[in-house]
């Protein structure tokens, strides 16, 4: 066991009394529980319990925790500089990821603005689609998205989430105030409806001179309610911004590299973004970083037109850090042939999660590439359900109606197969069988 200064009920005790936990109250008694270490597939805890992930550190730990070659693309990198100032400056770190980055997506991306997180990262995308307009002498300041959906925390960001679940109340006068359209109701698997677009195209119509760009997520709506929903759906998206010249946002933050069973969700759809904001996924779960990528015709209208720049330059941009761990995460996938993996694990979890379509309270389970959900009728109890999980060795973070899990893509059958029962167990027992 690693050495600490603190015992562990010395330190649930002090973070209790100082520190604040992702959308909790200071004063709530969630379990909390300390890790110490992480290694592949599992989560090691100072109580000696060693969890299987279920989670991957919120989609980001792709490769799985301590992984020696991204450990040493961070050593090495350190021992040259763990940081320079991206102004005036540029480095190998930077450029080597970026040229992957325009490889690997979209072809229409060819240009790269690094930020440090995900809700960052979108912030841009939105300036980027504002200032697009104003380089062509117009003010265009609403943005169009789907209900349900979830772009990230800072105020630009939140102003386009689900206004319900995105909690727009509490901030009411303060947000800008968006357009919003149903959520789809076609299912990925499901036959299309055509009527299924006529919502966001009137509202499109209506509004079209206004819009400075639709965003969304593409197939998966995430932190929304993981609702996966048709291909065509965002292809008749694309079809329908294209015919005005709105920008189309893709927040693959959430979805990018490989986790619905391709590189990016776009592609389910075909269709290719004008703006795309990356994040989560990116860096593998080792420092945040996240990236917005656009096209050329974006890129330079902003920069002909009379601002001349882009204004936005993070202290940290394209930290060499983060972005010699992102690169090598990118080599990584091609490495362990990724595809093959989130395959493999789309199967497991589809005969894994099945039985508990049985269950008393499932509404619904679905899969789609590494992504397994069980939905159920009403809300789940986290502080009854998480140690549940914790005493059966697994790792999962229910939110809502949501038992999820987005395991890394190096986890096993046999680790995936403890992950499912141990949510059948717990499912069943909390609320029985049908
Ligand atoms: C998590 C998430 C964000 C916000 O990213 P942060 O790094 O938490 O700021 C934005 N969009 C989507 C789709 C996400 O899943």
């Amino acid at each position: 066991m690693p050495i600490t200064n603190y015992s562990h009920d010395q330190l649930i005790e002090l973070d209790r009394r100082h520190i604040w936990h992702p959308y909790s109250s200071i004063e709530n008694d969630n379990p909390l529980f300390a890790v110490v270490s992480a290694e592949g597939a599992y989560i090691q805890l100072q109580t000696g319990e060693r969890l299987i992930d279920g989670m991957s550190s919120w989609w980001s730990t792709l490769h799985g925790y301590n992984h020696p070659q991204l450990n040493r693309a961070v050593e090495d990198q350190l021992k040259k500089m763990a940081h320079v100032m991206f102004g005036g400056f540029t480095h190998e770190p930077a450029v080597k990821l970026a040229k992957q980055l325009v490889d690997i997506s979209p072809a229409k991306l060819k240009r790269v603005f690094f930020s440090d997180s995900g809700s960052v990262a979108v912030e841009v995308a939105m300036k980027m689609a504002i200032q697009f307009w104003q380089s062509q002498g117009q003010n265009r300041q609403k943005f169009l998205t789907i209900e349900k959906g979830y772009h990230g925390d800072t105020f630009a960001a939140m102003s386009v989430c689900d206004p319900v679940t995105g909690m727009h109340h509490m901030y009411t006068g303060v947000l800008m105030e968006q357009l919003f359209t149903p959520q789809p109701r076609c299912r990925f698997y499901d036959a299309w409806s055509d009527e299924d677009f006529n919502s966001f195209e009137s509202k499109f119509l209506a509004h079209q001179a206004d819009i400075a760009a639709v965003i969304l997520e593409p197939i998966v709506q995430g932190t929304g309610g993981m609702h996966f929903y048709s291909p065509t759906f965002l292809k008749k998206v694309r079809a329908l911004t294209s015919a005005f010249g709105v920008p189309l946002i893709a927040d693959e933050i959430a979805t990018g590299m490989g986790r619905t069973g391709r590189m990016f969700a776009c592609e389910h759809a075909d269709v290719e973004p004008d703006i795309m904001c990356l994040g989560k996924t990116l860096s593998a779960g080792y420092i945040t970083l996240a990236a917005t990528l656009c096209s050329d015709d974006i890129a330079t209208t902003i920069c002909d037109g009379k601002a001349g720049v882009f204004m936005h330059g993070p202290t940290f941009m394209a930290n060499p850090l983060a972005c010699s761990v992102a690169s090598k995460s990118i080599a990584l996938l091609f490495e362990n042939d990724w595809q093959l993996q989130v395959k493999h694990i789309e199967n497991w979890l589809n005969s894994g999660l099945a039985p508990c379509k049985q269950l008393k309270g499932v509404a619904d389970v679905r899969v789609l590439g590494s992504i397994g959900v069980v939905e159920m009728d009403s809300p789940v109890d986290l502080k009854l359900l998480q140690p549940e999980f914790v005493k059966r060795g697994i790792w999962l973070r229910p939110f809502g109606k949501l038992i999820y899990m987005i395991p890394p893509y190096i986890i096993n059958k046999d680790e995936i197969d403890k992950l499912c029962a141990g949510v059948y167990e717990v499912i069943d027992r909390t609320y029985g069988h049908a």
